[in-house]
């Protein structure tokens, strides 16, 4: 559920026209709803209330400072997975023990960064990252808390640039292996050993697969107190799928999610943490784009907006599907059209959708895309020097502007030409 309805034909964000919005900031843009993440968060802390447990929002999926403040407030932990992801947690005022710092290459630098400005856990992915880590605890008078990320080699069933817990990606250790990494962990004084972690992948629509990783995991936190590990906390990361067209089945529930958590690791009385991004921000967030030009081709017609594959780069890298709707909606009973909606940029990949049934629209009409909250803004670029596209949070009935759209002149200003060329 989400909090973008049609009302009398005119799309809203909560309680604001989305029309109001574009022309108070121009299009493209992104709009999220406050009531939506706050609900979604609010899905996964309910569904762990069985336990002691803290809900950590994926920051990758959507980072800006306003909705880090939002959730950190509603009582969200982070998960960050760099240097700049734990700088923005701390500026929006999330305190460091509720910062849980994962990644696959984290550097002494933001190792550093984190031991200083504080830090619930370091989820370490390798023996050379445990190494570096215990030095760096070492050379600050610290013991930094950990837990190992296992790679328990289970089939996500999602899409391949998405699917991290198989033996062939780079993720965490070999389950197999974990028992020693654990006991070299135990030697290191710099760490100190509180649980273990898991994360198999992104925009998961079976429970399956969950079941077998967590079944893993609390076997292998029973082999882990039997050779005299203290394991109190279980993260189990991230990766509950939305449904991205309204026609789909709709994945699993936080609900049922917290109850299958429940059943797999409940009964061994550790803290649960969890670290869902997409689930939180997917179906928050518009991106609300202009039509530029209907253009006819030899056998089909191109809907070509001003929003491109520099805004929302999913549908080029992951092949992702996203529910495009007009922002006027069609008098009822009118007959759909077929459009290739695409975008201006330079490249045949820069198509969101191909052959998509979708109600007529026309030059200068606004169409919305759907579930572009998570991994949209976060990944946008400026290719084409098309300068990113500003963000709007609504609540209720008011709205700001989150990430103002930068101008020409500040975009051509960030570059700087070498004296020798002037
Ligand atoms: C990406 C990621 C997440 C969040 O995944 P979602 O599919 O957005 O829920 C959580 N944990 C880790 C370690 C990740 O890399």
């Amino acid at each position: 559920m989400d909090h973008f309805l049609y009302r009398d034909g005119a799309l809203y964000a909560e309680d604001v026209p989305v029309s109001e919005i574009a022309a108070a900031v121009g299009t493209p843009f992104y709009v999220y709803s406050t009531a939506t993440l706050k609900r979604h968060f609010q899905l996964f802390d309910d569904a762990l209330a069985w336990g002691d447990h803290l809900v950590c929002f994926a920051m990758k999926s959507l980072s800006n400072q306003a909705v880090i403040k939002l959730l950190g407030n509603a009582g969200a932990g982070m998960d960050v997975v760099s240097g700049g992801e734990y700088l923005r947690a701390k500026a929006a005022g999330v305190p460091g023990d509720r910062i849980v710092f994962s990644g696959v290459g984290k550097t002494a630098d933001e190792m550093r960064l984190a031991i200083e400005g504080g830090i619930r856990q370091f989820n370490v992915e390798s023996e050379p990252e445990m190494i570096v880590l215990d030095q760096v605890a070492q050379s600050l008078g610290a013991v930094a808390p950990i837990t190992i990320r296992v790679n328990p080699d289970v089939d996500a069933k999602t899409h391949a640039k998405i699917a991290t817990g198989k033996s062939e990606n780079k993720f965490g250790i070999p389950i197999s292996r974990a028992r020693e990494v654990y006991a070299m962990a135990a030697k290191m004084p710099g760490l100190k050993v509180i649980g273990i972690d898991v994360h198999i992948g992104s925009q998961l629509t079976e429970l399956a697969p969950f079941e077998a990783a967590y079944n893993k995991v609390a076997e292998l936190t029973e082999q882990l107190r039997a050779d005299g590990h203290e394991i109190t906390r279980l993260d189990l990361g991230g990766g509950l799928g939305i449904p991205y067209a309204r026609s789909n089945e709709a994945p699993p529930l936080p609900t049922d999610y917290g109850a299958l958590i429940q059943r797999t690791v409940g009964h061994l009385g550790c803290e649960i943490e969890i670290e869902p991004g997409r689930l939180i921000s997917g179906n928050a967030g518009l991106m609300v784009s202009k039509v530029i030009y209907v253009k006819s081709g030899e056998d089909r017609e191109f809907l070509i907006l001003d929003g491109a594959m520099n805004d929302l780069i999913r549908p080029a890298m992951y092949d992702a599907w996203h529910d495009i709707i007009p922002v006027n909606e069609a008098p009822a009973g009118t007959s759909p059209a077929r459009y290739d909606i695409v975008g201006p940029v330079c490249e045949s990949g820069d198509t969101f959708a191909k052959g998509r049934e979708m109600p007529p629209v026309k030059a200068d009409d606004l169409v919305a895309f759907r579930s572009a909250g998570a991994y949209g803004a976060v990944m946008s670029s400026e290719y084409n020097s098309r300068p990113l596209i500003p963000e709007v949070l609504v609540d209720g009935d008011q709205f700001a502007v989150i990430r103002p759209r930068p101008t020409y002149e500040d975009m051509i200003a960030r570059d700087n030409v070498p004296a020798w060329l002037e």
